[in-house]
């Protein structure tokens, strides 16, 4: 008798449950496309996860105008998805899901739904939708490691990636995908961007990047990892050792600073370095968080996972006001989180945080927001953690030629992500400003066309001209 237990599955739903799976193979001696049959019954069967997407799959109504497709930033084939499933062909169903959309696994995961593919559901408008995110996140974290990806052919053009975050990563499938030699410059030691280093591991397991890095490695994308273009390396540099063309992806790494006295003292530190890697920091027992968007809401509750026993977050506004997905929202509330309301940071000291109280008033028509008089308080705390947004840090357009940047430092660019000097294209935060995972994909799909358009061409008239 042959009984193998194996731990096979282990899903991150949108709810923040772990779920592993545990497979016993039948008692007998099984070739792997019975292996493969017995994985398919188990989806459909009593896996109570892989029976909760299929009862959620036949609640579809196949919509003649799926508005979940509209409500998509990216157009995800929602209907199609769902009907592949049904019909036993989930690959089929992944395959198409991350042709769309390379960081379908993490759009899975992270996107807004109820705002977008769900929020649009028409059975949203009596009941609950179909619960999009989850079929997603089920055919595209079943299929990733299987799909074989391989260039349509191989191409003349050598194209340099600064960056590896959602934008890096999808020009880099894309343009390897077409036959591209790619090489994916990253200051950090690992891939990933906001990915890795600042959405907590509880909202996404780090492991989906290393299998999609797996997935770029084995289409032969070289990844030159610790490597900050600028300072050292240029775009000059790049040009001078043979890339065609330069992608630029790099986000918005720079804290937003509050300019307020105390800002530089030990026990204070910017959300986005937090993040980053939350272990190295002692923050002690009582942290004050300033700041209520979503990032806002993963430092405090980071901050609580990593041993704090109180963790305040201070925002100027009401909780009306809170700019923060409304789930965050609720999810911090459920992990403990306190808040301070109508409060505005003065001064941070040694002892705490200084505020005073503010409140909105009727100017003419409008709504502003005042400081109340004589209302400065103390509160006390061990650490605190700016978290009031970030901008683009300089370390390109400082050392390199031509690309021109708007006020707030974004590099400036057209539709296709072309920016201001000729082969060198952007896209992702560092053009839009800090935005979405999803944004970050569909805007880089059209700058990879952009690109491909822009190399065969320079190859296409090189060789009409020899
Ligand atoms: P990034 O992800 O910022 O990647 C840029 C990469 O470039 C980084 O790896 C960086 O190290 C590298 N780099 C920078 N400069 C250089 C250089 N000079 N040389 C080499 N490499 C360089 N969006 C969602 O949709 N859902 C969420 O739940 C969500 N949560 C978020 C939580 C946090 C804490 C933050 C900060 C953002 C969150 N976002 C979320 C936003 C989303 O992550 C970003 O919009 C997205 O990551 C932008 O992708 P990008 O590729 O443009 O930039």
């Amino acid at each position: 008798m042959i009984l193998v237990e194996i731990v096979s599955d282990i899903h991150y739903h949108n709810s923040g449950i772990l779920q592993k799976t545990r497979y016993i193979l039948p008692e007998e001696v099984v070739d792997i496309s019975t292996w493969c049959d017995f994985t398919r019954d188990k989806i459909r069967g009593d896996d109570p996860m892989g029976k909760h997407i299929v009862d959620e799959a036949k609640r579809c109504l196949q919509c003649k105008n799926p508005r979940c497709v509209k409500g998509c930033p990216i157009s995800t084939p929602i209907p199609e998805m769902i009907d592949l499933l049904l019909e036993g062909s989930i690959h089929e169903a992944g395959e198409k899901l991350f042709k769309n959309n390379p960081l379908s696994l993490v759009c899975s995961l992270v996107c807004p739904h109820e705002k977008q593919c769900e929020g649009h559901c028409i059975l949203g408008t009596k009941s609950n939708p179909v619960q999009i995110s989850s079929i997603e996140n089920y055919i595209s974290d079943y299929s990733l490691d299987v799909m074989d990806l391989k260039a349509e052919e191989k191409l003349q053009g050598n194209i340099g990636i600064i960056g590896s975050g959602p934008a890096g990563i999808t020009i880099a499938f894309i343009l390897a995908l077409k036959g591209y030699s790619v090489t994916i410059f990253e200051a950090h030691d690992q891939i990933g961007g906001v990915l890795r280093y600042g959405i907590p591991e509880f909202r996404l397991s780090k492991d989906i990047l290393s299998r999609l890095k797996d997935k770029l490695v084995e289409l032969g994308v070289v990844i030159r990892p610790n490597t900050l273009i600028g300072p050292v390396i240029t775009l000059e540099d790049l040009f001078r050792d043979g890339f065609d063309a330069v992608f630029i992806g790099t986000g918005v790494w720079k804290p937003r600073k509050l300019n307020i006295k105390g800002e530089s003292l030990g026990h204070v530190h910017y959300a986005i370095d937090y993040l980053k890697n939350p272990e190295v920091y002692d923050l002690g027992e009582k942290v004050y968080v300033i700041g209520a968007g979503n990032v806002a809401m993963d430092v405090a509750r980071t901050a609580l996972r990593k041993g704090a026993k109180e963790v305040t977050i201070m925002y100027r506004k009401g909780m009306e006001d809170i700019p923060a997905r409304e789930y965050e929202l609720e999810y911090a509330k459920i992990d403990g989180v306190k808040f301070e309301l109508y409060k505005s940071p003065v001064e941070i000291t040694k002892e705490g945080l200084v505020y005073v109280e503010t409140e909105k008033v009727m100017d003419g028509e409008k709504e502003k927001l005042v400081t109340k008089d004589d209302s400065e308080g103390l509160f006390p705390c061990d650490s605190v953690i700016i978290a009031i947004s970030q901008g683009p840090k300089a370390n390109i357009v400082n050392n390199s030629k031509g690309i021109e940047t708007d006020l707030r430092g974004l590099v400036v660019t057209d539709d296709a992500g072309r920016t201001t000097r000729e082969g060198v294209f952007a896209s992702g935060d560092v053009v839009t400003g800090a935005k979405t995972v999803v944004e970050a994909v569909r805007y880089s799909k059209d700058v990879a066309e952009a690109i491909h358009e822009y190399v065969s061409g320079k190859y296409k008239n090189m060789n009409e001209g020899q």
